[in-house]
């Protein structure tokens, strides 16, 4: 076996933040254990803590310590207090920076649906028992999130404009991405846009199709993004890999989190060039119950599997990771977002010590 060291920038940023991110840190100590691999963690202030400290929600000096380590894990940012903050000043603004800083262009999103928590979807029985368990790949640095934004008075008026920009570079490199992830998958690919409507979505399908000759071991198919939408609630079974652009995928991605039942149990990965990837619950700050100790650590625990996985090539602790959840849930323990009768409430800390429990080499 080889014993690996890894620096770990870690991101707690704000509300329900801290508490998470400490479970998961958790979770990399017991794998060191385990494992006999060493991991150090090099302490990042970004979001609305680090305009308390710093007055910018991410000073130059904390991007370079992430874009310096071997993968970064970050909790959540943002909350009420800094809602009122300029534009360029909220906490998400840093995450946009982070996000281009590293170069981070595909946000991997699974939707899966534990067994377990099969009664928590809000889809009816007969749908979920046909099965959830797809990607989407999100293009995460480029389109209108990244164009310019312009609001002027135009005739007496404010005029707001924000541009939707893709190049063939762009939308290549990314739909490499969800063709590689499909070929690892069940070798279907579902290209999402609206080339009914916009140019840039015309661009994107062109582009899929021409690279799907190169990939001749995968199925493509296109369907607008509206139907998708549709199609998620109707009938997800039929997803595998969907690959679409910024918005759209920051859009569906969150309601094929919905369907899975809890928004604190899903991991996700943001990748670019290199192996050193950015690692995030899909959830926000959750203000409303921070320090309370009631708090899902359970996607910030995946997201770090998914770093052990895809940044460390480390398939057998990430496993190790999955399992203790699966055995965790099996044993009826729930924290609040979770629960349901006939369950056992725990809270954050609690979950997290439960996992650590369940950890075993196999
Ligand atoms: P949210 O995801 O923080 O919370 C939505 C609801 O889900 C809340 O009721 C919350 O209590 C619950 N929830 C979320 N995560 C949970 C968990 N792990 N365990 C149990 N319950 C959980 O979304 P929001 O309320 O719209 O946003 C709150 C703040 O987070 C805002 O400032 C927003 O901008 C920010 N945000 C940050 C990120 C990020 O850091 N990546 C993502 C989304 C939102």
């Amino acid at each position: 076996m080889i014993l690996m060291q890894k620096n770990i920038a870690v991101i707690r940023g704000d509300g329900i933040g801290p508490e998470i991110v400490e479970q998961a840190l958790l979770a990399f100590d017991k794998i060191g254990e385990l494992y006999g691999h060493t991991f150090t963690y090099t302490d990042v202030d970004m979001g609305g803590i680090a305009i308390d400290k710093w007055g910018d929600p991410l000073p130059t000096d904390m991007l370079e310590k992430c874009v310096n380590a071997d993968s970064v894990l970050l909790g959540a940012v943002g909350g009420p207090k800094w809602n009122d903050v300029p534009g360029d000043k909220r906490p998400e603004k840093g995450l946009l920076r982070l996000r281009a800083g590293m170069g981070v262009y595909s946000n991997n999103r699974p939707a899966k649906i534990w067994p377990q928590l099969a009664d928590a979807s809000p889809l009816k029985a007969s749908i979920v028992a046909k099965g959830i368990d797809f990607i989407i790949v999100r293009e995460l640095i480029g389109g209108i999130y990244f164009g310019s934004h312009t609001t002027e008075e135009v005739n007496g008026e404010k005029n707001a404009v924000d541009v939707l920009q893709y190049s063939e570079s762009e939308i290549e490199r990314i739909g490499r991405i969800g063709f590689e992830t499909a070929r690892k998958r069940s070798g279907k690919l579902c290209s999402v846009e609206k080339s009914n409507v916009l140019d840039s979505s015309r661009l994107w399908k062109a582009v899929m199709h021409r690279l799907s000759a190169e990939y001749p071991d995968v199925e493509l198919s296109d369907m607008l993004v509206d139907n998708c939408a549709m199609q998620i609630v109707k009938d997800p079974s039929q997803f595998d890999v969907v690959v679409t652009e910024n918005m759209f995928g920051d859009i569906l991605s969150d309601e094929a989190s919905m369907i899975t039942g809890s928004i604190g149990m899903i991991p996700s990965s943001s990748l670019g060039a290199s192996s050193n990837g950015l690692y995030e619950p899909i959830h926000g700050s959750a203000p409303d119950i921070a320090g309370m100790d009631m708090a899902n650590p359970i996607g910030t625990i995946l997201s770090a599997a998914m770093m052990l996985r895809f940044s460390f090539d480390m398939p057998a602790e990430a496993d190790c990771i999955e399992r203790a959840v699966s055995a965790v849930l099996d044993a009826g323990y729930r924290t609040a977002d979770i629960y349901s009768d006939g369950c056992k409430k725990i809270g954050c800390a609690e979950m997290g010590q439960r996992i650590l429990e369940n950890m075993r080499k196999e």
